[in-house]
């Protein structure tokens, strides 16, 4: 296989926090090993455009601490074509890029993987995303931040929702998955939440809302549960339920933004190294991922298909508390 001299990295899908403490890991580790690196902008379309940057370390000082990417992210419907996927590998090769490391959630592997059966070229990525629904990692890069987020916006709403005796739904991130909400639900000691993974809450909480008039609720709602979005739930049983005094937040992007915690800064640093160390052992088409504490590699497509379990244990944890 040929040794590799030169690599890209780019960030592509939705940005989470500790995107940028990852660019600096991979840069800082490729820059140890003697490699050249290319910061690719606004992810897939960047590949596209010829939106190449070369980094330095100097690049990437003082991002550590800083929420976004400074690389800038991009859904780009061109990839998806194998004209603009010509373009992206025209422009790797006109830049000698021998191996690509890609910070994204599962549509940008999904993307990377028929990138490199099409095209010689390795990929490896990093789990970037803050809804935490990736296969193959007990973490992804930007939960913690956004869960973290979440809890101290909803810790503050509980204080208004006690105060008045009312009922707010809260709608948090996750049209697929239930993790911000539920580890959201057991740290702010909500009385409920709604998630995608759980069929048939109607009935749990038309119980709690008969047993619990005259004092407060906290509801969390992800997006992708199977009632509806919170406006739609607090408004169907709002009528029914008058004198809880319904209220709805929809917390929105400010879950994405925002300084990444000390554990996403922790956990982008150490995939950022074992991502380059994977390109330097010739690894193609797999996820550094964190599993147990420790770093694992898993190929493309167990983490594209593969899906990720909510877990019993904690869905029981959250049963019993939420009384
Ligand atoms: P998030 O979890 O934050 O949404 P993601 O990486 O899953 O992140 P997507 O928008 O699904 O975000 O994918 C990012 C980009 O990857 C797409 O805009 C597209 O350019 C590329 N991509 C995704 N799926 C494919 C595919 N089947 N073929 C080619 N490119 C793809």
């Amino acid at each position: 296989m040929a040794k590799i001299k030169k690599i890209a990295v780019f960030t592509s899908g939705g940005d989470a926090p500790g995107m940028n403490a990852a660019v600096r890991a991979v840069v800082r580790t490729a820059l140890a090993h003697k490699l050249d690196v290319m910061g690719i902008n606004r992810g897939y379309q960047g590949m596209i455009e010829d939106d190449f940057v070369k980094m330095k370390s100097k690049s990437v000082r003082n991002i550590i601490q800083r929420g976004g990417t400074i690389l800038r992210t991009a859904r780009s419907e061109e990839f998806r074509t194998p004209e603009g996927r010509k373009k992206a590998f025209d422009n790797l090769k006109k830049h000698k890029i021998d191996a690509v490391v890609v910070i994204g959630g599962d549509g940008s592997f999904k993307g990377a993987g028929i990138f490199s059966q099409e095209y010689d070229i390795p990929f490896v990525g990093m789990p970037g995303t803050i809804d935490n629904d990736m296969f193959g990692t007990d973490y992804t890069i930007g939960f913690d931040t956004a869960l973290n987020t979440v809890v101290e916006a909803i810790d503050k709403i509980k204080d208004t929702a006690f105060s008045h005796d009312r009922t707010f739904f809260i709608e948090v991130m996750g049209r697929d998955a239930g993790f911000i909400a539920l580890k959201a639900g057991i740290a702010t000691g909500a009385e409920m939440v709604l998630i995608p993974e759980v069929e048939g809450q109607e009935k749990q909480l038309e119980e709690l809302l008969q047993s619990s008039e005259k004092s407060s609720n906290i509801i969390i709602v992800a997006e992708g549960n199977n009632i509806g979005g919170a406006h739609e739930v607090a408004k169907n049983f709002g009528k029914k339920y008058k004198d809880h005094g319904v209220r709805v937040n929809v917390l929105g992007h400010m879950q994405r933004g925002g300084s990444p915690s000390a554990f996403d800064r922790f956990l982008a640093s150490r995939l950022g190294v074992a991502a380059v160390d994977a390109i330097i052992d010739n690894q193609r088409s797999i996820m550094v991922g964190y599993k147990n504490h420790e770093i694992v590699h898993v190929p493309f497509n167990k983490t594209i298909k593969g899906k990720r379990d909510i877990g019993e244990e904690l869905l029981r944890v959250n049963d019993i508390l939420a009384k």
